[in-house]
Protein backbone atom coordinates (compact mmCIF):
# COMPACT_ATOMS: atom_id res chain seq x y z
CA UNK A 1 0.00 0.00 0.00
CA UNK A 2 3.07 2.64 0.92
CA UNK A 3 3.91 4.96 -1.84
CA UNK A 4 6.87 6.45 -2.84
CA UNK A 5 6.19 10.00 -3.41
CA UNK A 6 6.87 11.89 -6.77
CA UNK A 7 7.01 15.19 -4.94
CA UNK A 8 6.10 16.34 -1.40
CA UNK A 9 3.92 18.59 -2.51
CA UNK A 10 0.45 18.20 -2.29
CA UNK A 11 -2.91 20.54 -1.87
CA UNK A 12 -4.50 18.70 1.06
CA UNK A 13 -2.54 16.22 3.64
CA UNK A 14 -4.80 14.17 5.99
CA UNK A 15 -3.08 12.40 9.25
CA UNK A 16 -5.32 9.28 9.81
CA UNK A 17 -6.68 7.07 7.59
CA UNK A 18 -9.56 5.36 9.65
CA UNK A 19 -13.16 5.97 7.94
CA UNK A 20 -12.82 9.87 7.86
CA UNK A 21 -9.60 9.94 6.78
CA UNK A 22 -10.33 7.79 4.09
CA UNK A 23 -13.66 8.76 3.14
CA UNK A 24 -12.41 12.29 2.71
CA UNK A 25 -9.31 11.78 0.83
CA UNK A 26 -11.29 9.34 -1.61
CA UNK A 27 -13.92 12.49 -2.24
CA UNK A 28 -11.17 15.13 -2.67
CA UNK A 29 -9.32 12.88 -4.89
CA UNK A 30 -12.70 12.41 -7.16
CA UNK A 31 -12.66 16.40 -7.27
CA UNK A 32 -9.12 16.34 -8.82
CA UNK A 33 -6.88 17.59 -5.56
CA UNK A 34 -3.54 16.45 -4.68
CA UNK A 35 -4.26 14.49 -1.52
CA UNK A 36 -1.76 12.53 0.77
CA UNK A 37 -3.37 10.43 3.43
CA UNK A 38 -0.70 9.25 6.04
CA UNK A 39 -1.66 6.21 8.84
CA UNK A 40 0.57 5.22 11.41
CA UNK A 41 -0.63 1.87 10.94
CA UNK A 42 -0.03 -0.98 8.14
CA UNK A 43 -3.54 -1.67 5.97
CA UNK A 44 -5.33 -4.37 6.64
CA UNK A 45 -5.37 -4.47 10.39
CA UNK A 46 -8.38 -4.82 13.48
CA UNK A 47 -9.77 -1.71 15.40
CA UNK A 48 -11.48 -1.71 18.51
CA UNK A 49 -15.09 -0.91 17.09
CA UNK A 50 -18.37 -2.42 17.44
CA UNK A 51 -18.54 -2.61 14.00
CA UNK A 52 -22.43 -1.94 13.46
CA UNK A 53 -23.10 0.78 10.95
CA UNK A 54 -26.50 2.49 10.88
CA UNK A 55 -27.83 1.88 7.43
CA UNK A 56 -27.86 5.93 6.58
CA UNK A 57 -24.21 5.32 5.29
CA UNK A 58 -25.23 2.62 3.20
CA UNK A 59 -25.72 5.03 0.22
CA UNK A 60 -22.48 7.00 0.77
CA UNK A 61 -20.56 3.55 1.29
CA UNK A 62 -21.65 2.38 -2.67
CA UNK A 63 -21.14 5.85 -3.77
CA UNK A 64 -17.47 5.62 -3.35
CA UNK A 65 -17.08 2.87 -4.56
CA UNK A 66 -17.87 -0.06 -1.35
CA UNK A 67 -19.99 -3.02 -2.92
CA UNK A 68 -21.72 -3.41 0.27
CA UNK A 69 -24.67 -5.19 -1.78
CA UNK A 70 -22.42 -7.82 -3.29
CA UNK A 71 -20.61 -8.60 0.31
CA UNK A 72 -23.23 -10.52 1.61
CA UNK A 73 -23.05 -8.08 5.05
CA UNK A 74 -25.58 -9.01 7.91
CA UNK A 75 -28.39 -6.90 7.71
CA UNK A 76 -29.61 -5.72 11.54
CA UNK A 77 -32.63 -4.53 12.26
CA UNK A 78 -33.46 -5.80 15.84
CA UNK A 79 -32.25 -4.16 19.22
CA UNK A 80 -32.04 -6.34 22.14
CA UNK A 81 -31.21 -4.27 25.28
CA UNK A 82 -30.07 -6.12 28.97
CA UNK A 83 -29.80 -4.78 32.27
CA UNK A 84 -27.10 -5.91 34.60
CA UNK A 85 -30.13 -8.28 36.25
CA UNK A 86 -30.22 -9.55 33.05
CA UNK A 87 -33.95 -8.06 32.67
CA UNK A 88 -34.42 -7.76 28.55
CA UNK A 89 -35.87 -5.35 26.71
CA UNK A 90 -36.62 -6.27 22.89
CA UNK A 91 -36.91 -3.42 19.99
CA UNK A 92 -37.04 -3.61 16.14
CA UNK A 93 -34.73 -1.26 14.34
CA UNK A 94 -36.26 0.37 12.00
CA UNK A 95 -33.90 1.10 9.19
CA UNK A 96 -31.54 -0.39 11.57
CA UNK A 97 -27.61 -1.26 10.33
CA UNK A 98 -25.54 -3.74 8.98
CA UNK A 99 -22.39 -5.58 10.07
CA UNK A 100 -18.81 -5.42 8.75
CA UNK A 101 -15.58 -5.42 10.12
CA UNK A 102 -12.94 -2.31 9.97
CA UNK A 103 -10.16 -4.95 8.76
CA UNK A 104 -12.36 -5.49 5.55
CA UNK A 105 -13.70 -1.95 5.42
CA UNK A 106 -11.20 -0.07 5.92
CA UNK A 107 -8.89 -2.00 3.78
CA UNK A 108 -11.51 -1.88 0.83
CA UNK A 109 -11.65 2.28 1.33
CA UNK A 110 -7.61 2.13 1.24
CA UNK A 111 -7.44 0.41 -1.64
CA UNK A 112 -9.73 2.41 -3.59
CA UNK A 113 -7.96 5.79 -2.49
CA UNK A 114 -4.97 4.10 -3.74
CA UNK A 115 -6.56 3.69 -7.12
CA UNK A 116 -8.32 7.21 -7.09
CA UNK A 117 -4.97 8.52 -7.03
CA UNK A 118 -4.70 9.36 -3.32
CA UNK A 119 -0.83 9.22 -2.41
CA UNK A 120 -1.44 6.57 0.37
CA UNK A 121 1.08 6.57 2.96
CA UNK A 122 0.71 3.63 5.46
CA UNK A 123 3.10 2.54 8.48
CA UNK A 124 4.23 6.62 8.84
CA UNK A 125 3.43 8.48 11.72
CA UNK A 126 2.60 12.41 11.79
CA UNK A 127 4.95 13.93 14.27
CA UNK A 128 4.21 17.49 13.93
CA UNK A 129 2.11 20.15 11.88
CA UNK A 130 4.29 23.23 11.69
CA UNK A 131 1.71 26.21 10.64
CA UNK A 132 4.03 28.39 7.76
CA UNK A 133 2.83 31.59 5.60
CA UNK A 134 0.57 29.83 3.14
CA UNK A 135 1.03 26.19 4.18
CA UNK A 136 1.88 23.74 6.45
CA UNK A 137 4.88 21.59 6.81
CA UNK A 138 4.11 18.10 8.37
CA UNK A 139 7.05 16.29 9.85
CA UNK A 140 6.44 12.38 9.47
CA UNK A 141 8.47 9.45 10.55
CA UNK A 142 9.24 8.90 6.75
CA UNK A 143 10.65 12.64 6.48
CA UNK A 144 8.34 15.87 5.46
CA UNK A 145 5.59 16.48 3.34
CA UNK A 146 4.04 20.12 2.43
CA UNK A 147 0.75 20.46 1.89
CA UNK A 148 -1.88 24.31 1.49
CA UNK A 149 -4.22 22.57 3.87
CA UNK A 150 -4.96 20.00 7.21
CA UNK A 151 -7.55 17.61 7.84
CA UNK A 152 -7.26 15.78 11.16
CA UNK A 153 -8.62 12.47 11.34
CA UNK A 154 -6.39 10.95 13.48
CA UNK A 155 -8.88 9.91 15.72
CA UNK A 156 -9.92 9.27 19.53
CA UNK A 157 -6.91 10.19 20.96
CA UNK A 158 -3.19 10.93 19.18
CA UNK A 159 0.19 12.56 19.39
CA UNK A 160 -0.98 15.17 17.63
CA UNK A 161 -3.75 16.36 19.94
CA UNK A 162 -0.66 16.45 22.45
CA UNK A 163 1.53 18.17 20.68
CA UNK A 164 -1.59 20.55 19.73
CA UNK A 165 -2.13 20.81 23.31
CA UNK A 166 -5.75 20.11 22.67
CA UNK A 167 -8.14 20.99 25.91
CA UNK A 168 -8.94 17.33 26.50
CA UNK A 169 -5.74 16.16 26.57
CA UNK A 170 -5.15 19.22 29.30
CA UNK A 171 -8.59 17.94 31.22
CA UNK A 172 -8.61 14.44 31.06
CA UNK A 173 -12.22 12.86 31.73
CA UNK A 174 -12.04 11.55 35.18
CA UNK A 175 -14.11 8.19 34.18
CA UNK A 176 -10.92 6.77 32.22
CA UNK A 177 -12.89 4.25 30.03
CA UNK A 178 -11.14 1.21 28.57
CA UNK A 179 -12.61 -0.54 25.49
CA UNK A 180 -11.42 -4.38 24.80
CA UNK A 181 -12.29 -6.40 21.53
CA UNK A 182 -12.75 -9.74 19.73
CA UNK A 183 -14.21 -11.54 17.54
CA UNK A 184 -15.92 -14.83 17.79
CA UNK A 185 -18.18 -17.34 16.14
CA UNK A 186 -21.29 -17.63 18.32
CA UNK A 187 -24.94 -19.04 17.47
CA UNK A 188 -26.50 -15.72 17.55
CA UNK A 189 -28.98 -14.27 15.21
CA UNK A 190 -27.52 -12.07 12.06
CA UNK A 191 -30.31 -9.46 12.46
CA UNK A 192 -29.60 -8.78 16.16
CA UNK A 193 -27.54 -6.61 17.88
CA UNK A 194 -27.41 -7.01 21.72
CA UNK A 195 -25.87 -4.45 24.36
CA UNK A 196 -25.73 -5.83 27.74
CA UNK A 197 -25.01 -3.87 30.50
CA UNK A 198 -23.15 -4.80 33.45
CA UNK A 199 -21.59 -2.90 36.53
CA UNK A 200 -19.60 -0.15 35.33
CA UNK A 201 -19.70 -0.91 31.42
CA UNK A 202 -22.03 -2.45 27.97
CA UNK A 203 -21.02 -5.06 25.72
CA UNK A 204 -22.35 -4.80 22.67
CA UNK A 205 -22.73 -8.11 20.12
CA UNK A 206 -23.64 -8.25 16.20
CA UNK A 207 -22.54 -10.06 13.49
CA UNK A 208 -20.08 -8.97 11.27
CA UNK A 209 -18.55 -10.08 7.39
CA UNK A 210 -16.88 -14.06 7.26
CA UNK A 211 -19.41 -15.43 9.22
CA UNK A 212 -18.20 -13.92 12.59
CA UNK A 213 -19.06 -11.75 15.65
CA UNK A 214 -17.86 -8.66 17.41
CA UNK A 215 -18.28 -8.50 20.68
CA UNK A 216 -16.72 -5.26 21.75
CA UNK A 217 -17.24 -3.70 25.58
CA UNK A 218 -16.32 -0.48 27.11
CA UNK A 219 -15.89 -0.08 30.77
CA UNK A 220 -13.89 1.93 33.65
CA UNK A 221 -10.19 1.60 34.34
CA UNK A 222 -11.35 1.00 37.83
CA UNK A 223 -13.28 -1.96 37.07
CA UNK A 224 -9.76 -3.54 35.60
CA UNK A 225 -7.77 -2.38 38.42
CA UNK A 226 -10.00 -3.92 41.18
CA UNK A 227 -9.14 -7.47 39.08
CA UNK A 228 -4.84 -6.55 39.18
CA UNK A 229 -5.07 -5.74 35.63
CA UNK A 230 -6.57 -9.25 34.57
CA UNK A 231 -9.12 -8.61 31.29
CA UNK A 232 -10.15 -12.69 31.98
CA UNK A 233 -10.54 -12.30 36.02
CA UNK A 234 -12.86 -8.99 35.19
CA UNK A 235 -14.99 -10.63 32.53
CA UNK A 236 -15.82 -13.71 35.07
CA UNK A 237 -16.22 -11.44 37.99
CA UNK A 238 -18.19 -8.11 36.76
CA UNK A 239 -19.46 -9.03 32.91
CA UNK A 240 -20.51 -12.19 33.76
CA UNK A 241 -22.99 -11.34 36.17
CA UNK A 242 -24.92 -10.71 33.76
CA UNK A 243 -26.88 -13.86 32.33
CA UNK A 244 -26.50 -13.05 28.53
CA UNK A 245 -22.81 -12.25 28.76
CA UNK A 246 -22.35 -15.24 30.66
CA UNK A 247 -23.92 -17.24 27.86
CA UNK A 248 -21.78 -15.52 25.04
CA UNK A 249 -18.63 -15.65 26.75
CA UNK A 250 -19.02 -19.49 27.56
CA UNK A 251 -20.63 -20.58 24.45
CA UNK A 252 -18.68 -18.80 21.86
CA UNK A 253 -15.59 -19.56 20.41
CA UNK A 254 -12.74 -16.86 20.36
CA UNK A 255 -10.80 -15.34 17.43
CA UNK A 256 -8.14 -14.27 19.10
CA UNK A 257 -5.43 -15.24 21.63
CA UNK A 258 -5.59 -12.02 23.27
CA UNK A 259 -7.96 -9.48 22.39
CA UNK A 260 -7.85 -5.89 20.83
CA UNK A 261 -7.74 -3.08 23.62
CA UNK A 262 -7.57 0.26 24.36
CA UNK A 263 -7.35 3.11 26.62
CA UNK A 264 -8.20 6.47 27.62
CA UNK A 265 -11.16 7.31 26.02
CA UNK A 266 -12.62 10.98 26.40
CA UNK A 267 -16.25 11.88 25.39
CA UNK A 268 -16.32 15.25 26.17
CA UNK A 269 -16.66 17.77 23.50
CA UNK A 270 -13.35 18.70 21.26
CA UNK A 271 -12.69 21.64 18.86
CA UNK A 272 -13.58 20.88 15.40
CA UNK A 273 -10.93 23.21 14.11
CA UNK A 274 -7.87 23.41 15.87
CA UNK A 275 -4.65 25.49 14.25
CA UNK A 276 -6.30 26.05 11.13
CA UNK A 277 -6.56 22.18 11.06
CA UNK A 278 -10.37 20.72 10.07
CA UNK A 279 -10.77 17.78 12.67
CA UNK A 280 -13.11 14.92 11.60
CA UNK A 281 -14.38 12.17 12.77
CA UNK A 282 -13.48 11.22 16.25
CA UNK A 283 -10.43 13.98 16.06
CA UNK A 284 -13.57 15.98 15.96
CA UNK A 285 -15.69 14.80 18.77
CA UNK A 286 -16.15 10.85 19.88
CA UNK A 287 -19.47 9.93 20.94
CA UNK A 288 -20.60 7.30 23.21
CA UNK A 289 -20.23 4.02 21.76
CA UNK A 290 -23.69 3.50 23.27
CA UNK A 291 -25.16 5.01 20.03
CA UNK A 292 -23.48 2.81 18.01
CA UNK A 293 -23.18 5.47 15.48
CA UNK A 294 -19.59 7.08 15.43
CA UNK A 295 -18.81 5.82 12.20
CA UNK A 296 -21.37 7.44 10.06
CA UNK A 297 -20.68 10.46 12.13
CA UNK A 298 -16.87 10.56 11.07
CA UNK A 299 -18.13 9.55 7.16
CA UNK A 300 -20.92 12.30 7.09
CA UNK A 301 -18.04 14.66 8.07
CA UNK A 302 -15.84 14.08 5.48
CA UNK A 303 -18.72 14.62 3.17
CA UNK A 304 -19.16 18.17 4.94
CA UNK A 305 -15.72 19.27 4.35
CA UNK A 306 -15.31 17.66 0.75
CA UNK A 307 -18.17 20.13 -0.25
CA UNK A 308 -16.56 23.09 1.74
CA UNK A 309 -12.37 22.33 1.27
CA UNK A 310 -12.99 22.53 -2.38
CA UNK A 311 -14.22 26.26 -2.27
CA UNK A 312 -11.64 27.11 -0.54
CA UNK A 313 -8.42 25.40 -2.44
CA UNK A 314 -10.20 27.40 -5.53
CA UNK A 315 -10.13 30.76 -3.51
CA UNK A 316 -14.00 31.12 -3.63
CA UNK A 317 -14.12 31.43 0.41
CA UNK A 318 -11.14 32.77 2.73
CA UNK A 319 -9.96 30.43 5.19
CA UNK A 320 -12.19 31.98 7.78
CA UNK A 321 -15.61 31.73 6.19
CA UNK A 322 -14.31 28.24 5.12
CA UNK A 323 -13.89 27.52 9.22
CA UNK A 324 -17.16 29.25 10.28
CA UNK A 325 -19.05 27.34 7.46
CA UNK A 326 -17.29 24.02 8.60
CA UNK A 327 -18.14 24.91 12.22
CA UNK A 328 -21.54 25.77 12.09
CA UNK A 329 -22.49 22.63 9.42
CA UNK A 330 -20.99 20.08 11.86
CA UNK A 331 -22.41 21.45 15.15
CA UNK A 332 -25.79 21.51 13.25
CA UNK A 333 -25.47 17.58 12.19
CA UNK A 334 -23.61 16.26 15.18
CA UNK A 335 -23.51 18.28 18.51
CA UNK A 336 -26.97 17.18 19.52
CA UNK A 337 -26.14 13.51 19.08
CA UNK A 338 -22.94 13.90 20.91
CA UNK A 339 -24.73 15.52 24.27
CA UNK A 340 -27.75 12.05 23.97
CA UNK A 341 -25.08 10.15 23.55
CA UNK A 342 -23.18 11.59 27.03
CA UNK A 343 -26.28 11.49 28.41
CA UNK A 344 -27.03 7.86 28.00
CA UNK A 345 -23.66 7.02 28.99
CA UNK A 346 -24.67 8.21 32.54
CA UNK A 347 -28.44 6.16 32.36
CA UNK A 348 -26.27 3.18 31.69
CA UNK A 349 -23.62 1.13 33.82
CA UNK A 350 -24.73 1.74 37.51
CA UNK A 351 -26.37 -1.48 38.44
CA UNK A 352 -29.51 0.27 39.80
CA UNK A 353 -30.32 3.54 37.42
CA UNK A 354 -29.85 0.94 34.65
CA UNK A 355 -32.42 -1.73 35.67
CA UNK A 356 -34.71 0.77 36.17
CA UNK A 357 -34.61 2.19 33.18
CA UNK A 358 -34.54 -0.99 31.56
CA UNK A 359 -37.63 -1.64 33.14
CA UNK A 360 -39.15 1.17 32.09
CA UNK A 361 -38.56 1.39 28.83
CA UNK A 362 -39.75 -1.92 28.52
CA UNK A 363 -43.23 -0.65 29.14
CA UNK A 364 -42.40 2.35 26.54
CA UNK A 365 -41.79 1.33 23.16
CA UNK A 366 -42.85 4.45 21.93
CA UNK A 367 -40.43 6.36 24.45
CA UNK A 368 -38.00 3.66 23.25
CA UNK A 369 -38.71 4.46 19.52
CA UNK A 370 -38.12 8.14 20.21
CA UNK A 371 -34.36 7.76 21.90
CA UNK A 372 -32.94 5.48 19.28
CA UNK A 373 -34.24 7.83 16.73
CA UNK A 374 -32.09 10.30 18.59
CA UNK A 375 -28.94 8.10 17.60
CA UNK A 376 -29.32 7.64 14.11
CA UNK A 377 -29.23 10.57 11.52
CA UNK A 378 -30.81 11.10 7.99
CA UNK A 379 -28.89 9.61 5.09
CA UNK A 380 -26.38 11.45 3.35
C1 LIG B 1 -15.75 0.56 22.16
C2 LIG B 1 -16.21 1.28 20.93
C3 LIG B 1 -17.20 0.72 20.13
C4 LIG B 1 -17.66 1.39 19.01
N1 LIG B 1 -18.64 0.82 18.25
C5 LIG B 1 -19.12 1.48 17.18
C6 LIG B 1 -20.14 0.90 16.38
O1 LIG B 1 -20.58 -0.23 16.58
N2 LIG B 1 -20.64 1.64 15.35
C7 LIG B 1 -20.17 2.90 15.06
O2 LIG B 1 -20.68 3.51 14.10
N3 LIG B 1 -19.19 3.45 15.79
C8 LIG B 1 -18.65 2.77 16.83
N4 LIG B 1 -17.63 3.31 17.57
C9 LIG B 1 -17.08 4.60 17.13
C10 LIG B 1 -16.16 4.42 15.92
O3 LIG B 1 -15.23 3.40 16.16
C11 LIG B 1 -15.45 5.71 15.61
O4 LIG B 1 -16.35 6.79 15.68
C12 LIG B 1 -14.80 5.68 14.22
O5 LIG B 1 -13.83 4.68 14.18
C13 LIG B 1 -14.18 7.03 13.92
O6 LIG B 1 -13.39 6.96 12.76
P1 LIG B 1 -12.14 7.91 12.62
O7 LIG B 1 -11.69 7.76 11.21
O8 LIG B 1 -12.44 9.24 13.15
O9 LIG B 1 -11.04 7.30 13.61
P2 LIG B 1 -10.22 5.96 13.53
O10 LIG B 1 -10.96 4.92 12.79
O11 LIG B 1 -9.77 5.69 14.92
O12 LIG B 1 -8.96 6.33 12.63
C14 LIG B 1 -7.94 7.19 13.07
C15 LIG B 1 -6.64 6.72 12.43
O13 LIG B 1 -5.61 7.68 12.65
C16 LIG B 1 -4.39 6.98 12.81
N5 LIG B 1 -3.48 7.91 13.48
C17 LIG B 1 -3.58 8.43 14.72
N6 LIG B 1 -2.55 9.27 14.97
C18 LIG B 1 -1.79 9.28 13.84
C19 LIG B 1 -0.58 9.95 13.48
N7 LIG B 1 0.03 10.78 14.32
N8 LIG B 1 -0.06 9.72 12.27
C20 LIG B 1 -0.69 8.87 11.38
N9 LIG B 1 -1.82 8.20 11.68
C21 LIG B 1 -2.37 8.41 12.89
C22 LIG B 1 -4.78 5.76 13.61
O14 LIG B 1 -3.85 4.71 13.47
C23 LIG B 1 -6.14 5.41 13.01
O15 LIG B 1 -6.08 4.42 12.00
C24 LIG B 1 -17.13 2.66 18.68
C25 LIG B 1 -16.13 3.22 19.46
C26 LIG B 1 -15.66 2.54 20.58
C27 LIG B 1 -14.60 3.16 21.42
Amino acid sequence: MNQTLSSNNFQVAIIGGGLAGLCLSIQLAEQGYSVVLIEKEKYPFHKVCGEYIAMESWNFLEQLGVPLSQMNLPRINKLHVSACNGNLLKHNLNPGGFGISRFTLDHKLAQIATQKGVALLDETKVNAVLPEYTSFLLKTSKGEIRAGLVCGAHGKRSNIDVKLKRKFIQNPDPNNYIAIKYHVKADLSENLIALHNFENGYCGISKVDSGRFCLCYLTTVENLQKHSGYIKHMEKAILMKNPHLADCFTQSEFLYEQPLAISQLNFSSKASVENHIFMLGDAAGLITPLCGNGMSMAMHASKLLACILPELIESKISLQLAEERYLKLWNQQFSTRLKVGRTFQYLFGHPTVTNLTIALLKHTPGLMGKLVNLTHGENF
